[in-house]
């Protein structure tokens, strides 16, 4: 789909908007980060394949990809007649239903450590319902989790998210619940190797971590993570909330050849209805199997949802192997000409990358591994975001950008040419 060329996109609605909003609607977001863009909040209106539309009808090659789900793009066909197909069937939500059975063997299908599932409606619920199966088959308590490394704003691993912050990731949270969590450096093999032992339930990780910046891991790590969770008789969890269907069809652990316990998985699995897992071998997954471990939520499985991932993983595991090293070559590419522009504007950008996920660097020439993150000024990266989105591309805010399967050769040259604006006017 072509976008709507404009030389100044104009904001009055989407600033109309915030001020109805925050009347009644708490800082006039639903999800705190959604208020960092500049130079206003954008309101969507519509979206179709790769492309938003706002409510000032400005159009957006969209690398936002709804914060990573919309793994097959805005409304992709075979889940829209999904999802049709079974409001006409009524909502039956907390209903037993044929669906969560079939997801769950495509999962088993589909990710090396996915045996038994059980599904909830979030990420943030996934991390704690696999905590709590972790705890439960080892009887211990404490886990162990990565610098930067995010999984979801529940008050116990809520921490340490940010580079230079172990702490809370937000007032108002209970400092005892983050009690039984010890943090050591991602891709740090021997930092591990030094803290874990046999009190410990869990290690939580994400195998790439996308969040602190699409780190891929290095070399060896991951193996070394397993084989001293395996030696412990610690659980190791990979967090694949993003990885998970994203960079691969078996995710992270399909990606690097390294098999967890269990996996937590969310956003792409259900093309942008709300659904997670928790995924696992038979052997610790019997701690909910067999009632040790209460599951609850009157949402989970529900048959919407669960027949949008239905079409969404059948999707994947029929064209996956078109559609994954398609999104991985855009995403190299993207990054490539964001670091050449760079460097031929002599400006302190750079760009990093793993499989379909890019992140925008300011204040940084190289990111040569996550122990660089302090050196990048997180502060100047919304200014750019701000640029690229006044030349027709959407990133988050943060600088994180999430190919489709719906971005086309168009889409991509396209952005090719709004990359290049959007650097120069941020370089003047
Ligand atoms: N884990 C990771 C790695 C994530 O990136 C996120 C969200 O971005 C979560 C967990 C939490 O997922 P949700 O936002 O669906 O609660």
């Amino acid at each position: 789909m072509q976008t709507t060329q404009r030389e100044t996109p104009g904001f009055t609605n989407s600033r109309q908007y915030r001020e109805y909003a925050v009347r009644h609607l708490a800082n006039g977001v639903s999800s705190t980060p959604r208020t960092a863009q500049l130079p206003v909040p954008v309101a969507m209106d519509r979206a179709l394949d790769a492309i938003l539309t706002d409510v000032d009808g400005n159009d957006y090659i969209d690398y936002t990809m709804g914060y990573g789900p919309l793994i097959l793009g805005h409304n992709p066909p075979e889940v829209v007649a999904a999802l049709k197909a079974e409001i006409d069937k009524g909502f039956r939500t907390a209903s037993v239903h044929r669906g969560e059975g079939r997801l769950a063997e495509l999962i088993a299908e589909t990710v090396p450590c996915g045996e038994i599932s059980s599904f909830v409606s979030t990420g943030t619920e996934a991390v704690q319902l696999a905590l709590r199966i972790a705890r439960a088959a080892t009887g211990r308590t404490r886990i162990i989790k990565f610098r930067a490394n995010y999984h979801g704003w529940f008050d116990s691993v809520h921490v340490a998210n940010a580079p230079g912050n172990d702490g809370p990731g937000s007032g108002g949270q209970d400092p005892k619940a983050s009690e039984n969590i010890t943090v050591v450096d991602w891709g740090d093999a021997a930092a591990l190797e030094k803290v874990i032992s046999s009190d410990y339930a869990a290690v939580i990780l994400e195998a790439a971590a996308v969040n602190a910046g699409c780190f891929a891991p290095p070399e060896g790590f991951l193996q070394a993570v397993r084989d001293l969770t395996r030696k412990h008789g610690v659980v190791l969890i990979f967090d694949e909330v993003i990885t998970g269907y994203r960079l691969a069809l078996g995710g992270a652990q399909e990606m690097f050849g390294v098999t967890p316990d269990i996996a937590v998985l969310g956003k792409a699995i259900g093309a942008g209805m709300p659904i997670s897992a928790v995924t696992g071998s038979r052997a610790v997954m019997e701690a909910l199997v067999d009632g040790r471990v209460m599951h609850r939520g009157t949402f989970n499985g529900n048959p919407l949802s669960v027949s949008a991932a239905i079409a969404c993983v059948e999707r994947l595991q029929r064209d996956g192997a078109e559609i994954y090293p398609r999104m991985t070559a855009q995403a190299a590419a993207i990054q490539a000409h964001i670091n050449a522009e760079a460097a031929a504007l002599d400006l302190d950008v750079c760009a990093n990358g793993v499989g379909s996920a890019v992140q925008i660097f300011t204040g940084v020439r190289q990111m040569a591994n996550i122990a660089d993150l302090a050196k990048a000024d997180r502060s100047r990266i919304v200014r750019l975001t701000e640029m690229l989105m006044m030349n027709g591309l959407m990133p988050l805010p943060r600088g994180l950008m999430y190919l489709s399967a719906a971005h086309t050769d168009g889409d991509i040259e396209a952005t090719m040419h709004a990359l290049s604006k959007g650097l120069h006017a941020y370089a003047t």
